[in-house]
């Protein structure tokens, strides 16, 4: 991988020491223009029309995709964000009293308050797995809770508070042999390691564009199964999703665009597709390679600084980095450190309840890397840190 060049057409590392790949990560010039151009078009020739002149353009994204998960192009759906994409999937599906949602400890705070709503609502019941001793999901403790009231498995792949990698393909063994759906949220996963579909086995997974796939906000995308999910009716409806053929009657599209809404953010779609080509282009093997060097780079230095606690689990780490100060005011230090142009963010309780109470864990400072970001870096990053304490204490 050649850095230079990628830090070359990356605007953003110009500016920033950029640690929060997590949150949003820096696009390239290529992925902006993709975005700005369509912008500009919008506002010279009419919306519409600009979406009539990109038509080949916007629909390369679903084959685009498609190939980053090793998936078909009928099976993606653009959407808004992970969260909504994750939403049309799990809203769609029907829960009885009884019928259980099996999920891990790590998971997200949203999910999981979706799962508390549809729980309250319809009498499901949610049933978190335990972690093994690497902070991972069980799986054989996953497999011993599979029986008829199993309705859905669903986990975050990767979680947003740490480091972890859930065994998603493990995971998904265990589905296919009970014939229980599953929802992998990847939105942490897509574009930092190799995801494919059929290797995992899941039948629903969701992501966003701004992460590790280094696209624009207010973009992400719903891959759900053709085999699988072919019955399901999306929870909402539109225009786009289903025609109206009759006073009195509509038809569902058959393809897992009837998971989209009709308007969307076609510059973000673009944008979108730009940052997938060049993912798939670098090789999701070389990107892993890369932000897996680096995150343990990263561990290495933090772990010889005193007072700084690591809090990633799991028996495979990833570019996700997290830490608690022995002192706290984790909030200030980041703050701090945004002054100097390092970028990191706080994973609080909020994030991940059961996870983060779990562990006694107020809040940790997320340090994410991704590929453009350097040794040098990671280096400026701990002086400015422990600069940062010193001048607090
Ligand atoms: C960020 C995040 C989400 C939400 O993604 P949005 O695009 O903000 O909706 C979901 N799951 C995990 C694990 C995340 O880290």
């Amino acid at each position: 991988m050649d850095i230079t060049r990628l830090r070359d057409e990356t605007p953003g590392c110009a500016v920033v020491n950029h640690l929060n790949n997590a949150g949003s990560s820096l696009p390239t010039r290529r992925t902006l223009d993709a975005t700005l151009d369509h912008l500009r078009l919008e506002a010279e020739i009419g919306g519409y029309e600009a979406a009539d002149q990109a038509h080949e353009r916007i629909e390369a994204f679903y084959p685009s995709t498609a190939r980053l998960i090793g998936a078909r192009p009928d099976e993606i759906a653009f959407i808004e964000n992970a969260t909504r994409a994750w939403g049309m999937a799990f809203y769609s599906l029907d829960f009885a009293p009884g019928d259980r949602i099996l999920t891990c400890r790590s998971e997200y705070s949203s999910n999981y308050i979706s799962y508390l709503q549809v729980a309250r609502r319809t009498g499901a019941e949610i049933v978190p797995v335990p972690d093994d001793a690497q902070g991972q999901i069980d799986v054989q403790a996953l497999a011993d809770r599979i029986d008829k009231r199993a309705k859905l498995i669903s986990i975050s792949h990767v979680p947003t508070q740490g480091g972890l990698v859930n065994p998603a393909a493990e995971v998904g063994k265990v589905a296919r042999a009970a014939g229980v759906p599953y929802l992998l949220d990847a939105c942490q996963s897509v574009g930092q390691m190799p995801v494919d579909v059929d290797a995992i086995g899941c039948d629903f997974l969701s992501a966003t564009g701004r992460k590790y796939l280094r696209g624009p906000r207010g973009t992400g995308f719903l891959y759900a199964r053709r085999e699988t999910t072919a019955h399901l009716e999306p929870v909402f409806l539109d225009n786009h999703a289903a025609r109206w053929t009759g006073a009195t009657v509509y038809e569902v599209r058959a393809d897992a665009r009837r998971f989209e809404n009709w308007e969307r953010y076609y510059g973000g779609i673009l944008g979108l597709a730009a940052a997938v080509d060049q993912a798939t282009a670098l090789g999701l093997d070389a990107i892993w390679g890369r932000v897996q060097a680096l995150g343990g780079a990263l561990r290495e230095r933090l772990a010889r600084v005193p007072g700084v606690v690591l809090t990633d689990l799991g028996a495979v780490k990833c570019g996700i980095v997290t830490f608690a100060l022995k002192e706290g005011r984790h909030e200030a230090i980041r703050a701090a450190l945004r002054e100097r142009s390092i970028n990191v963010s706080i994973s609080t309780k909020f994030s991940s309840r059961l996870d983060m109470d779990g562990r006694g864990l107020e809040d940790v400072i997320r340090a994410s890397v991704h590929i453009y970001n350097t040794e040098d870096e990671l280096d400026r990053f701990v002086d400015a840190l422990q600069a940062a304490r010193r001048a607090l204490a």
